[in-house]
């Protein structure tokens, strides 16, 4: 059943409807293999993987307000008995969670819920080492109804995953409300920024840090168990300091150990009106010994090489992995934005080039270039973009120099030095 129509049946009947879902592969056997909570200010998730497809109902019910989740041809197991202890008290939507065998063959899950929200249930496919995944997330229902204290950015970015969560928000992180005006004609997208331009007075550069991956995707393991979402999460706060030290405005996608689907990173970026967009990471290869610091843009007319490719592809797998339901069509001008993301790419490849000098300060360059391919957080039209691997996470002397601070401090610096050599340079601030 499609998400829209799911949504506004829940919506629209009365507390304590039943919500069928049936998935095509029906197995009566699942076994339960794992369960984890993600818990964070923007939603928090719970996922239960499982070794078949579980079909599942759920339903709102008020006085105490809960969530019911019945999960189908499955008995309750360790697994199972464990997912109360999961819950953590900062959780801030959950209170409590209560499990059991319902009937012969359903568990039941009670979800006591700490405030209202909006659910959004729904299976992932097998993917990488994951298996079949039964995701529970639960969003803060209604308009003004977040967390006591939040953020600016948080606000958006919390408005951003509501969208997300209904489809509106495309790939290329346009939404179908506001993409047809938000897309700048190629020959005005992209005055040159002099003292001269008005239009840029009294506006601060701003520069989106996204620290890749979260929550349920860890990104790359080191093989002493380093995660890439937390190395890369630390320098990139280190980043947003030494940025916001040097008078720029700074926006992190996350600020969590939150997963963030691709698009509402790119999306968080336009509708900041950012001047720059900057992805960390760190790289990860079969091989022990790969290692170097390396610097990406999208290519939109296929990779510069086979191991950019590579890649891209695997940075483009976090949406399978975090778990994305769906992602909206958008309908944008295609030709326009083609054009627009030329004059894009060429300015990306211009900031990755001072970026990549800067890191090759630092440590061993992967490639002496800046190498391009199709991934799909650096695909705002308007914003240059750049993705940085920091270093390999998956080369044991590399993961060791991630795991500590002074490395961090170092990337850090450096990728803030290219930046300031990119506006040193006379580079362009798109027009608002
Ligand atoms: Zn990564």
């Amino acid at each position: 059943m499609p998400l829209m129509t799911r949504r506004g049946m829940l919506q629209t009947l009365s507390a304590g409807a039943l919500v069928s879902v049936t998935p095509l592969a029906f197995a009566n056997n699942a076994q339960i293999t794992a369960a984890r909570i993600w818990p964070s200010d923007l939603y928090t998730r719970m996922t239960l993987e499982a070794s078949a497809a579980v079909p599942f109902k759920y339903f709102v019910l008020d006085n105490p307000r809960r969530l019911v989740v019945d999960m189908q041809g499955v008995s309750i197991n360790e697994v199972m008995k464990s997912v109360p202890s999961k819950v953590l008290a900062r959780d801030p939507y959950i209170n409590q969670i209560r499990v059991g065998q319902f009937d012969q063959s359903t568990v039941r899950i009670v979800v006591d819920l700490k405030r209202n929200i909006s659910p959004q249930v729904f299976s992932l496919l097998p993917v990488a080492e994951y298996k079949h995944r039964l995701v529970i997330d639960l969003f803060p229902a209604g308009q003004g109804s977040a967390p006591a204290v939040q953020a600016e950015e948080e606000d958006a970015l919390m408005a951003l995953l509501n969208d997300y969560s209904k489809g509106k928000v495309s790939k290329d992180g346009s939404t179908t409300v506001t993409a047809q005006t938000t897309i700048p004609k190629p020959e005005e997208a992209r005055p040159k920024a002099t003292p001269q331009n008005k239009s840029n007075i009294n506006r601060k550069v701003v520069v989106v840090i996204d620290p890749g991956h979260g929550g349920e995707d860890p990104g790359a393991i080191g093989p002493n168990g380093l995660k890439e979402k937390n190395v890369v999460l630390a320098i990139s706060r280190d980043l947003k300091k030494k940025l916001d030290a040097a008078g720029y405005k700074t926006h992190m996608t996350r600020n969590q150990d939150v997963f963030i689907p691709l698009g509402v990173r790119v999306a968080t970026a336009r509708k900041l009106q950012a001047d720059l967009f900057i992805s960390v990471h760190a790289d990860a290869f079969t091989s022990p010994s790969a290692r170097g610091t390396g610097v990406y843009a999208l290519s939109t007319s296929g990779a510069t090489s086979a191991q950019a490719k590579f890649l891209a592809d695997s940075q483009n797998a976090a949406d399978l992995i975090g778990g994305v339901k769906k992602v909206g069509n958008a309908n944008v001008d295609r030709a326009i934005l083609d054009m627009t993301q030329t004059a894009t790419v060429r300015d990306s490849l211009v900031l990755g080039r001072h970026v990549l000098n800067a890191l090759g300060n630092i440590n061993k360059l992967h490639k002496g270039q800046v190498d391009q391919a199709g991934f799909a957080v650096l695909k705002a039209p308007d914003i240059p973009s750049i993705l940085v691997e920091t270093a390999f996470i998956s080369n044991p002397e590399e993961e060791r120099l991630l795991a500590g601070t002074a490395f961090r401090g170092k990337v850090a610096d450096a990728i803030s030095a290219g930046v300031k050599r990119y506006f040193a340079g006379g580079a362009v601030l798109a027009q608002r």
